[in-house]
C-alpha cells in the first residue's frame, strides 16, 4: 500500500444483534485492517432511527469486545452527524445535483404504469423523474439525487477526475474493482434512477451518510456484506459529486439461512453465544478460508488468523 496509513471499519446498524452472518464482515474487516498495520473503527449506523432498537449499539459493542474486536478509537454515531449530512445535501442542491421530489410511492407507481416503464429493482421502484421538473407548487418530502449529473452537465473537475480515474469509462458507467468479486460496473441512472438523500420523515439516507461517514474517518477500505455491494456504484457517483476520495472495495461471502436466503434475523439467525465466543468466531474464519483454531480465547486465536490473512493471495 502507498504512504497512507490504512483505516478500515465495520458499520452495524444497531436493529439486532450480531449474528454469524455478520460477525465475518466484522472479522474480516478487522483481520484486514490488523493485517495491513492499520486501524480498525466502529461505527454505529443509526441513521434510520425508525429501524433502531434502543440499547443495541451496546449489545454490539459487548459482542464484538467479546470476540475480541475493539475499536482503535471511540465509535461513531450517525445520529450525532446531522449537521454535516445537511450541509453536504445543501452543496450538492446548490449545485442542481439534488432536488426536491414531492412524489409518493403511490405517485411513482402510477407514474411509471403510464409511462410503461422497468418498475422494480430488489422492491424498490425506479424513480422516473417526474419532480426534476419542478414542484408545481406541490411540497417536497424527499430530496433526490440527480443521478446523471454527470451525463448532462459534466462540471470541469469531474472531467478531469475521469480523463485519470478508471472508474468512469466511455459509456459512463461506474466501473470499480473489488477485491475479492473483481471487476464490477453499474450504469446507476438506468439501473437505480435518482436516489432518495434525505427521506420523508427526515432521515438522511444510508448512502449519503455512509459516504459523509467514510471520508469524515478517513476510510481507506471498505470491507462489508457482499449484500451491499450494489450500493458501491450509488456511493462512488456521491463521491466523485462531493469531490471524496474512494476508498478501496472488499466484499465478503455471505452467510446463508436454512431457506437459502441471506442470513438475518427474519429467517432465524441467533445472537451470538457471548460466553463461548470461539465457536461462532471459528465459524465465520472459516467463511474466510481461515483454519479452524483451537485457542480456547479470542485473543490467542486472533493473531494466527492476521497471519494467515497476511500471507493469502487473495483476501477470500
Ligand atoms: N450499516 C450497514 C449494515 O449494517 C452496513 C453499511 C456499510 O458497511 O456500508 O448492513
Amino acid at each position: 500500500m502507498s504512504g497512507q496509513r490504512y483505516i478500515g471499519r465495520f458499520a452495524p446498524s444497531p436493529t439486532g444483534p450480531l449474528h454469524a452472518g455478520s460477525l465475518v464482515a466484522a472479522l474480516a474487516s478487522w483481520l484486514d485492517a490488523k493485517a495491513h498495520n492499520g486501524l480498525w473503527l466502529v461505527r454505529i449506523e443509526d441513521v434510520d432511527s425508525t429501524r433502531c432498537l434502543a440499547g443495541l449499539d451496546q449489545v454490539i459493542l459487548q459482542q464484538l469486545a467479546a470476540c475480541g474486536l475493539q475499536s482503535d478509537a471511540p465509535p461513531w454515531y450517525q445520529t450525532q452527524r446531522s449537521s454535516a449530512y445537511q450541509q453536504a445535501l445543501e452543496s450538492l442542491v446548490q449545485q442542481s445535483m439534488s432536488y426536491p421530489c414531492a412524489c409518493s410511492r403511490k405517485d411513482i407507481e402510477t407514474a411509471l404504469q403510464i409511462g410503461g416503464r422497468e418498475k422494480l429493482r430488489h422492491a424498490e421502484l425506479i424513480y422516473p423523474g417526474t419532480c426534476r421538473a419542478g414542484l408545481h407548487g406541490k411540497r417536497a418530502r424527499t430530496w433526490r439525487f440527480k443521478a446523471d449529473f454527470y451525463k448532462e452537465n459534466w462540471p470541469l473537475a469531474l472531467m478531469e477526475q475521469a480523463q485519470s480515474a478508471p472508474d468512469f469509462e466511455e459509456n459512463q458507467s461506474i466501473h470499480w474493482m473489488d477485491r475479492r468479486l473483481g471487476q464490477q460496473e453499474q450504469d446507476v441512472p438506468k439501473a437505480v434512477g435518482d436516489f432518495v438523500l434525505k427521506r420523508a420523515d427526515g432521515c438522511f439516507a444510508y448512502q449519503l451518510a455512509v459516504v459523509l461517514d467514510d471520508a469524515d474517518q478517513g476510510i481507506t477500505d471498505v470491507v462489508r456484506g457482499e449484500d451491499l455491494a450494489d450500493n458501491t456504484a450509488r456511493q462512488i457517483l456521491l463521491q466523485r459529486a462531493l469531490h471524496l476520495p474512494m476508498p478501496r472495495y472488499l466484499h465478503t461471502p455471505l452467510v446463508l439461512g436454512a431457506n437459502g436466503e441471506k442470513l438475518s434475523k427474519q429467517n432465524g439467525a441467533q445472537a451470538l453465544d457471548l460466553i463461548q465466543p470461539m465457536h461462532a468466531l471459528n465459524q465465520a474464519a472459516a467463511v474466510l478460508g481461515l483454519t479452524a483454531s483451537e485457542a480456547a480465547f479470542p485473543a490467542e486465536a486472533l493473531p494466527g488468523w492476521v497471519s494467515q490473512w497476511q500471507a493469502k493471495p487473495h483476501p477470500v
